[in-house]
């Protein structure tokens, strides 16, 4: 077993009882193998990317400590998504949870199945917000979390009402 690193992981809903898979998103994260939950994030509410017509999604992030591997991590990431019974259809369409890799450590990797850092983190607003609640001074790209979010339009994202 590799030497625990500090993982963060980005959740998001937008079909069916939204509240409810990322609850138990942050249940299943919690029970993975030599994994402990360390911190969640608040949730928030914001506007979808692609295909018109969708449900606002609900967002939020995760801090782990975990000994897995970035591939076995990705995979349980994938198996919960399942579990809440995620169809990939159409890309970007409505899903009822996304669990994406953001940062395994100081990881960088790019092969078919996983990109580390997630190549799109640094440009969502919905990614950084929540992010920023958990490691607001953490630096990537010479620059920390907090000021990556001040770059982007935060319009889109609001605090979720329970
Ligand atoms: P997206 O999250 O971009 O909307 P999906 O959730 O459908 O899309 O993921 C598609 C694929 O992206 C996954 O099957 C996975 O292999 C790949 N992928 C590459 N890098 C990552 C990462 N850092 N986190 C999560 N998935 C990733
Ligand atoms: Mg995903």
């Amino acid at each position: 077993m590799p030497a625990p690193v500090t993982a963060y992981v980005a959740l998001g809903s937008n079909l069916g009882d939204r509240h409810a898979h990322l609850a138990a998103a942050l249940l299943a994260l919690a029970a993975l193998p030599a994994t402990r939950l360390v911190a969640s994030s608040a949730v928030y509410e914001t506007a979808p990317l692609g295909p018109a017509g969708q449900q606002d999604y609900l967002n939020a992030a995760a801090r782990l400590e975990t000994g897995l591997a970035p591939h076995t991590l990705l995979d349980a990431l994938l198996t919960i998504e399942q579990t809440r019974g995620r169809l990939r259809r159409e890309r970007w369409g409505p899903r009822t949870l996304d669990l994406d890799l953001l940062l395994h450590g100081e990881t960088t990797l790019a092969d078919p199945r996983l990109t580390l850092p997630h190549p799109a983190m640094l440009a969502r607003a919905f990614v950084l917000t929540p992010l920023c609640d958990l490691a607001p001074e953490l630096v990537l790209a010479g620059r920390s979390m907090a000021q990556h979010l001040a770059l982007l339009d935060r319009s889109g994202v609001r605090p979720a009402s329970v």
